[in-house]
């Protein structure tokens, strides 16, 4: 499709220009919407020169059709001047920190969106189910819901397609993947980062917020859900929005099955880290946590009984990015087998996205002994990375990627106790050193 413009609200802001930009760039020089126009806006007193710099350096090429507009996004009469710049109805991207984009939303009431505008936004969509249904509404009355991209871009296209492909085209798998055979589930994005200077955004947001009330909890939707029937966006979102309505906190007990904890000063291969308290631009009597650990029902006839344990952890040492299906054991070995004690495992990893399965075969000694051998496989990578996948369904008016808004809504209603548990001081704020495995003693078992 030709004749398209994108616009970006926040051309100057660190999001465009490490993530956004060089997406786009990427989508571009695999030959998708060819003649884009670019628009770039914010307050920096910038010029087209500048910003057109800024763009081809970002691209890797020199790119023309674009132009910076100096705006504040929260008056009306300098949104109009942007619109009025894009040659067609435009994609409009908020790449601005989430109360400007609430005040930028309500400021285009007024500015008379041409049909056919989409509106891309990022996370965080609110900061609790009740901000995130006005967010909700406030955008239903700019553009229809199937025009508003909610961006994740953790879950590449190529991710989604990996599991559902995994689980819906095997026969192997999935008749197993249910409470009669699967012990329990754990989702883990325990990474190396530390904070990298983020602390103005990470210090109000914290562990629960910024990955396990997002990202974690899709990655348990798709794991979790009923076979669609159809790729198709609609379908595939109805079933996501299915299984997390079903999902909640074990037990409804916050207090015993939630964790937190933030890292103290260590050493991250060979780096030495200061304490999350001690970095700059961090308020340590907010508490933020650098590691949550939650345990969820998945109250389904396919999942009921079987916990879901989700967490992710910053300045961790070993960085491990899996969901791990744990398998129930076998409900009788013969008599003379030894070496059985490990369960079978089924281990989907993220980045690059992998398969492991471990089980138990008679090793190559005692014939009598088992071992747990592990089979692996590599899933295709995408072909674009992952802002240009958000891009490409936003151009292509393919919502697939896009959080709906009733499952924006219901993955901070999944979250809402833990975070009311931890204020209200039900859950010690533990600590582990930077560069340490985290919180390990005991894992949070139902
Ligand atoms: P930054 O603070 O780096 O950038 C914000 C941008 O908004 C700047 O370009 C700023 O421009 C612009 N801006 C602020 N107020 C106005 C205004 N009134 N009118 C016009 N422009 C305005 O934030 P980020 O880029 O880091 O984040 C943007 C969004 O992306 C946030 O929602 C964040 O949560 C999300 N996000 C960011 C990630 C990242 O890695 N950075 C990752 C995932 C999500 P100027 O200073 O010129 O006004």
């Amino acid at each position: 499709m030709t004749d398209q413009s994108l616009i970006i609200l926040g051309a100057s802001g660190d999001l465009t220009a490490r993530l956004l930009l060089p997406g786009l760039g990427a989508l571009l020089a695999a030959g998708h919407v060819p003649g884009l126009q670019l628009i770039g806006a914010a307050t920096e007193d910038w010029d087209d020169a500048r910003w057109q710099t800024r763009v081809s350096e970002s691209f890797g090429f020199p790119y023309e059709k674009t132009r910076y507009l100096r705006a504040d996004v929260t008056h009306t009469d300098d949104l109009r001047a942007v619109l009025a710049a894009a040659d067609g109805p435009p994609a409009i991207f908020f790449a601005l920190p989430p109360a400007v984009t609430a005040r930028a939303c309500e400021a285009l009431l007024d500015a008379d969106l041409p049909d056919g505008t989409r509106l891309v936004l990022e996370k965080p969509f609110g900061v609790s189910s009740e901000t995130a249904a006005q967010l909700n509404n406030l955008l239903t009355r700019l553009v229809p819901e199937d025009r508003i991209h909610r961006v994740d871009h953790f879950l590449g296209k190529s991710t989604v397609l990996n599991i559902l492909g995994l689980r819906f085209a095997n026969r192997i798998f999935e008749p197993l993947l249910n409470s009669t055979h699967v012990a329990s589930v754990d989702i883990v994005f325990d990474e190396d980062l530390a904070l990298e200077n983020r602390a103005g955004y990470y210090d109000r947001a914290g562990a629960l917020a910024d990955m396990i009330q997002s990202h974690l909890l899709q990655i348990l939707g798709l794991l979790a859900m009923e076979p669609p029937t159809s790729l198709d966006a609609g379908e595939l979102r109805d079933r996501l929005a299915d299984v997390l309505r079903a999902t909640h906190i074990w037990e409804d007990n916050p207090a015993a099955f939630s964790r937190r904890a933030r890292y103290t000063a260590g050493s991250l291969r060979s780096r030495h880290l200061p304490g999350y308290a001690e970095e700059p631009g961090v308020d340590p009597s907010r508490n933020t946590e650098t590691l949550a650990e939650v345990v969820l029902a998945v109250d389904t006839w396919r999942w009921a009984g079987v916990p879901f344990r989700l967490r992710s952890g910053k300045a961790i040492g070993d960085s491990r990015k899996e969901a791990v299906v744990t398998f129930r054991c076998p409900p009788r070995v013969p008599d003379g087998l030894t070496g059985h004690d490990q369960p079978d495992r089924l281990r989907i990893g993220f980045g690059p996205d992998k398969l492991a399965l471990d089980f138990n075969i008679n090793g190559p000694d005692d014939p009598f002994e088992l071992d747990q051998v592990t089979l692996e496989a590599g899933f295709g990578p995408g072909d674009l990375p992952p802002y240009g996948e958000v891009l490409r369904g936003v151009f292509d008016n393919d919502p697939t990627l896009s959080i709906r808004a009733d499952v924006a809504e219901q993955c901070w209603r999944i979250v809402e106790p833990v975070t009311a548990a931890w204020a209200a001081g039900k859950v010690p704020l533990l600590e582990y050193p930077a560069g340490s495995p985290g919180i390990t003693d005991s894992l949070l078992t139902p």
